[in-house]
């Protein structure tokens, strides 16, 4: 049984997820310890108890011990990945891109489709959203030859959630690591702001800030899709488009917080990206290790990808994924961004 320090490195609810999804992979069962210890209220909340019971769900025959709120010790013991329809339900606004993040490892590799449906938030601080896992990270997965067509149905913002999208997922009997060094040329620049139920001045005065920032014509200024009765909800979101892959930075409005704080933080999210020549962001980068790693131990071939920076969440994924899979991970800072080599160890 492989033993997990949930206070690892960030200590927060990836190290579970990726534990979780890597123990479904592999088949190895896992016992953890300390579960979410560095954070304000440790243990598991309801969205890291769902991931617990999303990964469950698609494991035929798998036996979960401890797995309660508030719990910081768990046992789980996987049996059988079973590709299919699953239906996820937060029932709260805990980010259900989360969810889906703890369970697409093992479902991109199974035998057979899945459709999977999830609700509770899409649109949450702290987690991926929606856009990002479709215009950033899906279509990057696709180098490795799996398909991960996503479909909202409903934002859901905290604290309401309610949201809701379908994920399915195109197994691949082959995954196929790949090199992303360079991001390529720019193909587009615009920026989107979410806001149903507040004020339609609040939205535009966050989109007209980074746009003079920015100095990104009116016409990359887009107020967003979602539905009044969606909100209330406060989401700007700036993506960056390359001939190599998609960026997406986003900011989040809540009750208090002015408006131009919220433009400004987008701002520097994205000028800090600029800044740098490495092709991978801060979030994509640490939600690209694992898949990549997948890639490599499948094939025994080596990849490397480059990036802007390297956060503690994603040196904590590298910790977390070297427990599992028999894979070395090099990182060389290059200039001013960071070369990341993924090879199998010796
Ligand atoms: P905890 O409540 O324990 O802090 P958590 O379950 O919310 O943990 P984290 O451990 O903080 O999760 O991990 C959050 C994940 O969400 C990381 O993979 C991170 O890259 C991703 N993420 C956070 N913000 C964004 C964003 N703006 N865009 C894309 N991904 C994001």
């Amino acid at each position: 049984m492989i033993e997990i320090d949930g206070s690892t490195g960030e200590g927060g609810g990836q190290v579970l997820r990726t534990s979780l999804a890597l123990s479904l992979c592999t088949g190895q069962a896992v016992r953890f310890q300390n579960i979410r210890a560095r954070r304000p209220k440790p243990g598991l909340m309801r969205q890291h108890l769902a991931c617990v019971q999303a990964a469950a769900a698609v494991s035929h025959g798998a036996r979960v011990e401890g797995a309660e709120l508030g719990s910081q010790t768990l046992v789980f013991e996987p049996g059988e990945v079973r590709a299919g329809e699953h239906h996820f339900h937060i029932g709260s606004a805990g980010s259900c891109t989360l969810v889906l993040q703890t369970v697409l490892p093992a479902l991109m590799t199974a035998v057979g489709e899945s459709q999977l449906t999830l609700s509770g938030g899409t649109h949450n601080p702290m987690a991926p959203p929606f856009h990002f896992l479709e215009r950033s990270f899906a279509p990057l997965l696709q180098k490795l030859g799996v398909g991960l067509e996503l479909k909202l149905m409903r934002h859901g913002f905290y604290p309401a959630g309610g949201g809701r999208f379908t994920a399915r997922i195109a197994p691949t009997a082959h995954l196929t690591p790949v090199d992303v060094l360079s991001r390529g040329e720019r193909v587009d620049a615009f920026a989107e702001c979410l806001s149903p139920g507040i004020p339609g001045r609040v939205a535009w005065a966050e989109l007209s800030l980074l746009g003079e920032r920015m100095n990104w014509p009116r016409d990359k200024l887009l107020q967003g899709t979602a539905r009044q009765d969606e909100g209330p909800g406060n989401a700007l979101m700036a993506t960056l488009a390359y001939t190599e892959l998609t960026e997406l930075f986003t900011s989040f409005g809540e009750k208090g917080r002015p408006a131009e704080q919220v433009a400004l933080e987008a701002v520097r999210a994205v000028q800090d990206y600029l800044r740098s020549d490495g092709a991978l962001g801060e979030h994509l980068t640490d939600q690209w290790m694992l898949p990549l790693a997948l890639a490599v131990h499948a094939t025994g071939r080596p990849a490397a990808f480059s990036c802007t920076m390297l956060s503690l969440h994603a040196r904590t994924q590298i910790e977390t994924i070297t427990v599992f899979l028999p894979v070395r991970f090099s990182t060389e800072r290059i200039g001013n961004s960071w070369r990341v080599g993924v090879s199998m160890a010796e």
